[in-house]
């Protein structure tokens, strides 16, 4: 059904002269020149739309300068022509490196910051850019910009158009190709969750720089072929607001789908041709008024909006019969971790082990957040094999050590060993390929991808697969991720939304990527909280059973004391930072000082309460 969607849209692109044409022999009043002049417009601000997607829709990132890059395409084409006095293929050809060096560049600069600062640099580059082009009076024209006089293979607008639509048709596909391949898996887990993609060992700050480039490279394509259809380039086209346009389209079409710029860019080019007749001032006014409706009513933007409708008659139809949806989720508590399974399937192996040997040794370890000593030279060893528990009350200091063996977090002082490597201070994505695998706190996963895609996109990003710009992402590893979700009990729910399943079930699939990250030691940050003693005693059996198989050494802390104890053969007791004592289960549970440190919380707790 999508294809044939693209089927008709593309059957549609190539019949617009035709159709131009048809209706001015109908009504005269129409001219066939404009309105194929129109649909070359529409073609070009789809390729502008879409390039803008691939960070807003695939990455999550809002940038302002995008225009600059689409500017600084058109202007290249008009120089290059102008001043050079080289064919306007020529010009055509350089503007996308044009674009892209400055994308490169500019983008590095933005990249100091992450979000809303990201956001504010690149309105500050874009600014920059503008004045540029806006003051260097006899290079740019200053704010006349350039006039060009396309020479006459070009100029008929027939082929002007399907010229524009075999370019932009060209980009489309290698973007589409793009976005479909492991790379564009990575730039999806960005978008999910920063900080899972770096924790399945995807250098975020590199993926990112590299769509901003390939997106300012496509830019610099449509920057190009505007200059092309409009003959001149001028410096508005840089100005920060002119990124409305691709934002507005890609709202309006839908910034979900591959394809829904382009919907929204047509839908742009009509209405405003549409409304300026009627309303030359009221347009901005009209539009906004309308992508509010359609941001508010569709959210996924127009070619969303079959989705949303058969969603609705769903909803419509099963109104009849209620009776039937409580008792599917009664089930689905039962179910939740079928441990059987967990048994029955081996995805993964991992390699051998030698029992006793250290693994991780954390030496005289300290973070401190100003005065506070949150981890105090805190020095332990990990054996292999070993299932070790870090205990102690909130705040003695056990997400820190964590976030400081994982690299969420620099150490002041002190040094991690892993595996025989030093890893103090290095970055999160480095630290995950060494085979460290973490549970956070708060469960970190990627919610909107299927279960299956979280296990898939970790082992695409552990074989190293995240840097190919080609083949289909979701081929790669299909059948392992698939194996894996059965593994730890989440087979039937592989096709779901992560963030659709039960906390327990999400805990699971946390840990599910550790397994296909391959990761020799795996981190458990309060694997249990938030968890029934129904959930909880599942949850902990199959940690178990998959540490048993798998032969994985497991860190974790936790609150529950049965847990630890039912787990655990070796317990450091963490109080303010320092490690307090450590031994074996048995002698923890019989130690006067930790009796007194949980004691103290106890009585804290009740007076609290
Ligand atoms: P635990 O996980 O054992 O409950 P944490 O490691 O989360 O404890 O916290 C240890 C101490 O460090 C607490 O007092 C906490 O408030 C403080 N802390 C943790 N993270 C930060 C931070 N990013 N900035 C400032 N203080 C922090
Ligand atoms: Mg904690």
């Amino acid at each position: 059904m999508r294809w044939g969607a693209v089927l008709v849209l593309f059957l549609f692109a190539a019949l617009i002269p035709p159709l131009a044409g048809l209706n001015e022999n109908l009504n005269p009043d129409a001219s066939s020149r404009f309105q194929i002049f129109l649909a070359t417009s529409a073609l070009v601000l789809a390729l502008w739309a879409i390039s803008y997607n691939l960070m807003l829709g695939y990455t999550g990132m809002v940038s302002f300068a995008h225009a600059a890059y689409y500017g600084v395409g058109a202007y290249t084409v008009a120089l290059i022509f102008k001043r050079y006095h080289l064919p306007i293929l020529v010009g055509l050809a350089a503007a996308p490196f044009a674009a892209a060096a400055v994308g490169v560049v500019t983008g590095l600069v933005a990249q100091r910051a992450v979000r809303l600062y990201f956001s504010l640099l690149t309105l500050a580059i874009s600014q920059l850019l503008f004045s540029l082009a806006f003051t260097w009076y006899d290079f740019t024209g200053g704010d006349n910009g350039i006039s060009v006089t396309v020479p006459d293979q070009l100029s008929d607008y027939t082929t002007l158009y399907y010229f524009t639509a075999a370019v932009v048709g060209v980009c489309l596909l290698l973007m589409f190709l793009l976005v479909r391949s492991p790379f564009g898996a990575a730039l999806l887990s960005i978008r999910e969750n920063r900080q899972r993609a770096a924790a399945i060992g995807i250098n975020v700050k590199v993926y990112e720089l590299a769509i901003y480039t390939i997106a300012s490279l496509f830019a610099g394509v449509a920057g190009g072929l505007f200059m092309l259809y409009q003959q001149q380039a001028y410096p508005e086209m840089l100005y920060w607001t002119a990124n409305a346009q691709p934002v507005v389209v890609s709202l309006l079409g839908g910034t979900g789908t591959f394809l829904g710029p382009a919907v929204g860019a047509f839908i742009y080019v009509v209405l405003d041709n549409a409304v300026s007749k009627q309303f030359p001032y009221q347009f901005d006014i009209i539009l906004g008024a309308i992508v509010l409706g359609v941001v508010l009513a569709v959210p996924g933007g127009i070619s969303d909006a079959p989705t949303v409708f058969l969603r609705l008659r769903e909803r419509f139809h099963r109104g009849e019969k209620a009776e039937a949806a409580p008792a599917e989720s009664a089930g689905e508590a039962i179910r939740m971790f079928d441990v059987r399974k967990a048994l029955a399937t081996d995805a993964i192996q991992a390699e051998e082990v030698h029992p006793g040997q250290t693994l991780l040794q954390i030496e005289h370890l300290s973070r401190r957040f100003g005065g506070l000593r949150a981890v105090e030279d805190v020095s332990l060893e990990v054996k292999q094999g070993d299932r070790h528990a870090i205990i102690g009350p909130n705040g003695a200091g056990k997400s820190t050590l964590f976030n400081l063996i994982t690299g969420q977090l620099k150490p002041t002082s002190g040094a991690v060993k892993f595996d025989g490597r030093d890893i103090t201070g290095k970055p999160p994505h480095v630290i995950a390929r060494t085979g460290i695998g973490r549970a956070f706190q708060i469960t970190t996963i990627f919610p909107k991808l299927t279960v299956r895609q979280n296990l898939q996109f970790a082992m695409l990003a552990h074989a190293g697969y995240t840097v190919r710009p080609f083949g289909l992402a979701s081929r790669i590893f299909s059948a392992e991720a698939q194996e894996l979700a059965e593994a730890v009990g989440l087979g039937a729910w592989a096709e779901l939304p992560a963030g659709q399943l039960s906390h327990g079930d999400q805990r699971a699939i946390e840990i599910a990527i550790s397994l296909a990250l391959g990761s020799k030691l795996v981190l458990l940050d309060e694997p249990t909280a938030g968890m029934s003693a129904y959930e909880t005693d599942k949850a902990m059996e199959l940690v178990r059973r998959l540490a048993t198989e798998r032969h994985l050494t497991l860190l974790f802390c936790e609150h529950d004391m049965s847990v630890v104890f039912s787990t655990a053969r070796t317990v450091t007791v963490m109080h303010q930072g320092r490690v307090l004592t450590e031994g074996t289960p048995e002698q923890i549970r019989h130690d006067p000082d930790v009796q007194k440190v949980y004691l103290g919380e106890l009585e804290q707790e009740e007076l609290g309460a």
